[in-house]
C-alpha cells in the first residue's frame, strides 16, 4: 500500500499511451523539458513507464541514446556556443558525443563520422525531432490540459511508438546564430491565447527555443495551411537580416552552429 505518495495527475489518463490507473501509475515527477536544461516545469497525465521510455537508452537502436538525451546534448552544446566565456581553451573542457568545437571559426559540427553515416543521421535526426514534440506536447497539456485530444494521435504515435513521421520546419539563420538573452527554459513554452488560436485555425506552433526557431505540424490542419506557414516565415525573415529560409529538417546538421557577432 503506498501512503501520501504525490501522483502527478490531473485528467487520469496518460497523455502519451492513453492508459490509466491501475493498469500505469502516475509517481515519477514528469519534467516537461528536460531539467538539464534549465527548466523546472512539472507536467502531469504522463506515467511512469511512459517517462522511463522517453528517458531510457536502446541498445537495440543504431542510435542508442534516448530521446530525452539526443534533445539534451544538441541543446547544451549550443547554450556552449552561445556561451561568451569561451576562451581558445574553453574546447579542451567542451565533451560532446556528436559534435566537435573549433574556436577560431566559432562553430559547432556535427562529428564526421555522423555527417557521413547516413544511417546514423537520419536516426538522430528523427530522434531530435521526436524529443521537440514530446516537449510540445508536454508541455501544451501543462498549460491547457488538453493534450489528450485526438487531433494530437500523430504525435503520439511519432513520439511515443516510433511510428509515422512528422515534418519539423526550421527558420535557417543569416548570419550563423545569435548570442541570445535567454539561455534558460526555466519559463517552458509559451501558449498565449494568440498562439493557441494559430494552432486551432492552421495547425501550426512557432517554437523558439535558445534562439533557435522551429514551426510544428501540431494538428493534421497544418498540411492544409501551407500558405500560412509560408505567408509567417516570409513575414519573420523580411528582408533576410535574421533569417534566411524556411526549410524542411531532414538532417540535423543542416542547423547552422557557427556564432557571429551581430553588433
Ligand atoms: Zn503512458
Amino acid at each position: 500500500m503506498t501512503l501520501n505518495k504525490k501522483e502527478y495527475i490531473r485528467k487520469g489518463k496518460c497523455i502519451w499511451c492513453l492508459k490509466s490507473k491501475p493498469e500505469v501509475e502516475f509517481y515519477t515527477k514528469p519534467h516537461t523539458i528536460p531539467k538539464k536544461l534549465n527548466s523546472h516545469n512539472i507536467g502531469f497525465d504522463i506515467c511512469d513507464s511512459c517517462n522511463s521510455f522517453f528517458g531510457s537508452d536502446n541498445k537495440l537502436d543504431k542510435v542508442t541514446y534516448s530521446v530525452d538525451k539526443v534533445l539534451k546534448e544538441f541543446f547544451n552544446v549550443h547554450k556552449f556556443l552561445l556561451n561568451n566565456k569561451k576562451d581558445s581553451n574553453s574546447w579542451k573542457k567542451f565533451k560532446s558525443q556528436f559534435f566537435n568545437y573549433y574556436h577560431t571559426s566559432k562553430t559547432l559540427k556535427l562529428k564526421i563520422d555522423y555527417r557521413r553515416n547516413a544511417t546514423y543521421i537520419n536516426q538522430l535526426t528523427r530522434k531530435f525531432k521526436r524529443g521537440i514534440y514530446n516537449i510540445f506536447l508536454q508541455e501544451y497539456h501543462r498549460n491547457t490540459e488538453n493534450g489528450l485530444d485526438n487531433k494530437f494521435d500523430k504525435i503520439r504515435e511519432f513520439v511515443r511508438y516510433d511510428i509515422g513521421e512528422l515534418p519539423l520546419y526550421y527558420l535557417k539563420n543569416s548570419n550563423g546564430v545569435k548570442m541570445t538573452e535567454d539561455l534558460d527554459l526555466s519559463h517552458g513554452l509559451p501558449f498565449n491565447g494568440y498562439l493557441i488560436e494559430i494552432l486551432d485555425k492552421y495547425g501550426f506552433y512557432h517554437l523558439s527555443m535558445i534562439g533557435l526557431n522551429f514551426y510544428l505540424e501540431a494538428t493534421e490542419k497544418a498540411k492544409l495551411n501551407l500558405d500560412y506557414l509560408i505567408k509567417d516565415s516570409n513575414h519573420l525573415i523580411g528582408t533576410g537580416f535574421v533569417f534566411k529560409e524556411l526549410i524542411e529538417l531532414k538532417k540535423l546538421n543542416e542547423i547552422d552552429f557557427t556564432l557571429r557577432n551581430w553588433d
